[in-house]
């Protein structure tokens, strides 16, 4: 039996309350998702009402199939390569959608935004409910996305009608996101499927502008980009070194700031890699391990679990190690930039 076919027996309900048009929170191999009948117009409401969410927000719609793209999008050739090289997998593409995609669904966009997950459950579900899944993460608005059911219920108990625990996800960040309408396909936002393997596949691909800076006046073509993502209660700090490898002046400079803070009354926290943890030993409230330095993948995989944490102990200021570099890298800072209001101190 395929692991698919070992969920099939446990989501009947589920199924049939998303075939009623009811809300459905459920795991993928990046982060829970809260989901709808995406062609349904009222149930892809009911999203944007139990997430908070600003309804010019589009919602990603997830498949279980690749002939699936045909009945919501305009396909084209490009966007059928990188579905067959990445699918099932954490890669959406958007493409413009076809008349029976309600306005709900895409924030009143002309596109629509669509993927098929590589988590057996989720595919179970689809498979079995019969419909197109409508699915933004599931988390309050503003607050980190969920990478355990455990996240999903302090957010969403009593909103949805079902939530299943498929454990903790294996990736931990949102999917990479490419607009394939234009001659060049553009990254709206980084993920684990990065710039380079998009390329070894269809050649060129450029960066959306508003990746690397939301431009004044200009709305970001991947409209929940422009929201004050992921931020954690406390106000986050990242602290980088600006030239060269000296990681200690790092760990001193952080242990001074939240030091300072401490003095001042307020609780603080430090979330660092497993190799330097313990230097901050003594130096703030609470400590939060986020991975492995050495491990990219680890930090994308602990890094909302980590930000809940702060929230959860209440913590005013939070400083943090930042993570450049290249690959998943690029992702974990794009979203750990936004959680810290691009608040960088360099040493
Ligand atoms: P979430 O799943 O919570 O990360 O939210 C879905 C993300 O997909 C948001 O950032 C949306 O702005 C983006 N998105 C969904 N549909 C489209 C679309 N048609 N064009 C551009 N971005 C989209
Ligand atoms: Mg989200």
């Amino acid at each position: 039996m395929s692991e698919e076919t070992a969920y099939v027996p446990l989501l009947g309900g589920a199924a049939q309350c998303l075939r009623e048009g009811g809300l459905v929170a459920f795991p993928t191999e990046t982060v829970y998702g809260l989901g709808a009948d995406a062609l349904n117009k009222d149930a892809a409401g009911k999203i944007y009402a139990a997430k908070g969410r600003p309804s010019d927000n589009p919602l990603i719609v997830h498949i279980a199939e690749v002939a699936a793209m045909d009945r919501l999008a305009c396909v084209n050739d490009m966007a059928r390569l990188l579905a067959e090289s990445f699918w099932p997998g954490p890669l959406t593409l958007v493409l413009p959608k076809r008349e029976i995609v309600p306005d709900n669904t895409t924030g009143g966009l002309k596109t629509v935004a669509l993927r098929m997950p590589a988590h057996p459950a989720a595919l179970a579900l689809i498979r079995q409910s019969g419909v197109y899944v409508a699915a933004p993460s599931a988390n309050i608005s503003g607050r980190p996305s969920p990478t355990t059911a455990a996240h999903v219920i302090e957010d969403m108990m009593g909103k949805a009608g079902y939530i299943i625990d498929g454990g903790p996800v294996g990736i931990g960040i949102e999917s990479t996101i490419v607009d394939v309408t234009g001659e060049i396909p553009a990254i709206l936002r980084p993920g684990y499927i990065t710039k380079e393997m998009l390329e070894a596949v269809i050649g060129k691909v450029m960066y959306d502008p508003a990746v690397e800076k939301p431009m004044e006046g200009v709305p970001p073509k991947a409209p929940g980009m422009k929201y004050t993502h992921y931020a954690p209660k406390g106000e986050l700090t990242l602290v980088e070194l600006s030239t060269d490898n000296q990681q200690q002046r790092v760990v001193h400079k952080l242990r001074e700031l939240a030091e300072e803070k401490r003095r001042q009354g307020f609780r603080t926290g430090i979330m660092a890699p497993k190799e330097t943890l313990s230097c901050y030993e003594g130096a703030a409230d609470i400590l939060v391990c986020v991975g492995e330095r050495k491990n990219q993948a680890t930090v994308a995989a602990g890094l909302y679990a980590a930000l809940r944490k702060f929230d959860d102990a209440d913590v005013d200021y939070i400083y943090a190690e930042s993570f450049r570099g290249e690959g998943v890298s690029y992702a974990i800072m794009n979203r750990l930039l936004k959680a810290a209001g691009h608040r960088v101190i360099k040493v």
